[in-house]
C-alpha cells in the first residue's frame, strides 16, 4: 500500500516558476488602456507594481527563479503534503483513486502565501518600504500582512466595511502580523471620502477598496499595490503547487486523468493545473483533463462572455481579455467570498476558449453537502471556495464509479475552513440558500 500521505523534503521546494505562455499554441492577447483601447506597455503598470514583478507579468521565458530567500521561508510549510483520500474513496464506494494537494497547511491557511510573500520580497528588492492592498473576507489581507512581516516591509490593508464588522478574526490575524487595517470606504483617500459623503454607511465593496489601495499606492513614492490572484505574475508564483504535485503523483505511482482546482480569478486552480497542462500541450498527455470549479451564483467562465472588460468594479484597470461577467455584475452574497469575482484570469480564460480546460459551475447546497463528506472522512474542513473542488472531485469519482473506470483525481485544496464556520452554521442549521 502507498502513503497516505506523500512528503517530499525541502531540498525539493521547486527552484523555479513555470510560465505557460512559450507552450501555448497561440500567444495570449495583450492588456489595453481604459482610455485608447491601444495595447499598454509594461511603463503603464510602473506606479503601481514593482519593475521586477511587471518583468514576470509579459515574460516569454519558460521558467524564471526563485530566489534563495524566498525559498528560505517556503521552508515554513513546503513542500505542502498531497494526501490519497482513502476513507473518502470507500465512503463513494468509488473505483477512482482521489488525491488531494494540501495547500491549507499553510501559516495563513491557504495558497494565497505563496504569491504574497514572491510579491513582497520583489518589492522590498527595489526599495519599496510598504505594501497598500484591499481584502474582502480577509483571506488575501492576511495572507499579504503575514508575508510583509516576514520580509521586514510594512502593510496597509483596506478591508470591506461589511466583512470588517462581521468577520472580525482575519482583522486580528491581520493586525497580529502588523499589519494596519482600515475599513473601507475610509476617510484617507479621495476615493473613500467621495463615497463615504454619498453615504455615510456605505457597507463597501471590493470595487472601492481597491481604488483606495491602488490611490494610496499611487501617491506614496514609498508604496506599491499588491494583487492576490488574476494576473499573470501571480498564477506564475502559483506554480510550484503543480511542479510539487507532479513529483509526489510519481512517488505515488501515477498520473492524474483528471486535475480540479476552484476558480474565483484563477490563480490556484493554474498552480496546479498549469505544470500538467504542459504535459497535454506537448503531446505527452493529450487526454489530462484540467477542470476549474466555479459557483452558480457567479459563473464566469461557464456563462460569460469572452470580451475585453476591466480588472475593477468602476473601471479604473487596464481592459483584459477574458470570460466575464461585466464588471458591474453584483454576485449572489454566498459564503465562498473569494470565489465572487466577476472576470478570470486571461491565460486561465484563453486556455478555456482553445479547449485545454474545462469548467464546471455549482450551487452552494451542492458544495457544502460535499464539504461536510470530506471533513467526516478526511478529518479536514475546506474553506468553502475549497469545496468547489472538493465537490467536483467527488462528481468526478461517482461517475468512475458509474463508468467502472479506475479514474485518477487530483484537486487542490486551496485553504482550510477554520475562518468560515458560520458558513457551516449556516448549512448545518438548514438557514443556508441552498441553490445560490
Ligand atoms: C482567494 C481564495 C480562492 C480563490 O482565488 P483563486 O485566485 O481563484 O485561487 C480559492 N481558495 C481559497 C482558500 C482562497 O483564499
Amino acid at each position: 500500500m502507498t502513503d497516505t500521505k506523500i512528503t517530499l523534503p525541502e531540498s525539493e521546494i521547486p527552484r523555479h516558476f513555470y510560465n505557460i505562455v512559450p507552450d501555448l499554441p497561440n500567444p495570449p492577447a495583450p492588456p489595453l488602456h481604459p482610455g485608447t483601447r491601444e495595447p499598454i506597455g509594461p511603463e503603464a503598470l510602473a506606479p503601481l507594481f514593482p519593475m521586477g514583478l511587471i518583468e514576470q507579468e509579459v515574460s516569454a521565458e519558460r521558467f524564471i527563479e526563485i530566489p534563495d530567500e524566498v525559498r528560505d521561508i517556503y521552508r515554513l510549510y513546503r513542500p505542502s503534503p498531497v494526501f490519497r483520500a482513502r476513507a473518502l474513496e470507500q465512503h463513494l464506494e468509488t473505483p477512482a483513486h482521489i488525491y488531494y494537494k494540501s495547500e491549507h497547511v499553510s501559516p495563513v491557511g491557504s495558497h494565497k502565501l505563496n504569491t504574497a510573500l514572491m510579491q513582497a520580497y520583489m518589492n522590498r528588492q527595489e526599495g519599496v518600504k510598504r505594501l497598500a492592498t484591499e481584502t474582502g473576507a480577509g483571506q488575501w489581507g492576511s495572507s499579504l500582512a503575514c508575508a510583509a512581516q516576514l520580509m521586514g516591509l510594512e502593510c496597509m490593508v483596506y478591508m470591506v466595511r461589511v466583512s470588517y464588522d462581521q468577520k472580525p478574526y482575519r482583522r486580528h490575524m491581520m493586525r497580529t502580523y502588523g499589519a494596519e487595517v482600515v475599513a473601507s470606504p475610509s476617510t484617507l483617500t479621495e476615493a473613500g471620502r467621495t463615497i463615504l459623503a454619498q453615504d455615510p454607511n456605505s457597507p463597501g465593496s471590493l470595487g472601492i477598496a481597491i481604488s483606495e489601495a491602488v490611490e494610496d499606492a499611487a501617491k506614496r513614492d514609498d508604496t506599491k499595490y499588491a494583487l492576490g490572484s488574476v494576473l499573470n505574475h501571480v498564477l506564475l508564483h502559483q506554480t510550484i503547487i503543480g511542479q510539487e504535485a507532479m513529483k509526489q503523483m510519481e512517488l505515488a505511482g501515477e498520473y492524474p486523468d483528471v486535475v480540479i482546482g476552484c476558480h474565483g480569478g484563477g490563480s490556484n486552480f493554474a498552480g496546479l493545473a498549469f505544470p500538467f497542462l504542459r504535459d497535454r500541450l506537448s503531446g505527452a498527455r493529450p487526454t489530462l483533463r484540467a477542470i476549474a470549479a466555479e459557483p452558480a451564483s457567479c459563473p464566469s467562465l461557464t456563462r460569460g462572455k469572452r470580451e475585453y472588460d476591466f480588472g475593477d468594479t468602476i473601471g479604473s484597470t487596464p481592459l483584459m481579455l477574458m470570460h466575464t461577467l461585466g464588471h458591474e455584475f453584483v454576485p449572489a452574497p454566498v459564503h465562498a467570498g473569494g470565489l465572487r469575482y466577476h472576470g478570470s484570469a486571461p491565460l486561465v480564460s484563453h486556455l478555456l476558449a482553445d479547449g485545454h480546460i474545462e469548467a464546471e459551475a455549482y450551487v452552494q447546497g451542492d458544495v457544502f453537502r460535499s464539504a461536510v463528506t470530506f471533513a467526516r472522512c478526511e478529518g479536514t474542513i475546506p474553506a468553502p471556495e475549497s469545496s468547489h473542488a472538493v465537490h467536483s472531485a467527488i462528481q468526478h469519482a461517482l461517475a468512475a464509479k458509474a463508468a467502472g473506470t479506475p479514474t485518477v483525481i487530483l484537486f487542490n485544496l486551496s485553504g482550510h475552513g477554520h475562518f468560515d464556520l458560520t458558513a457551516y452554521e449556516s448549512y448545518l442549521n438548514g438557514t443556508m440558500d441552498l441553490n445560490a
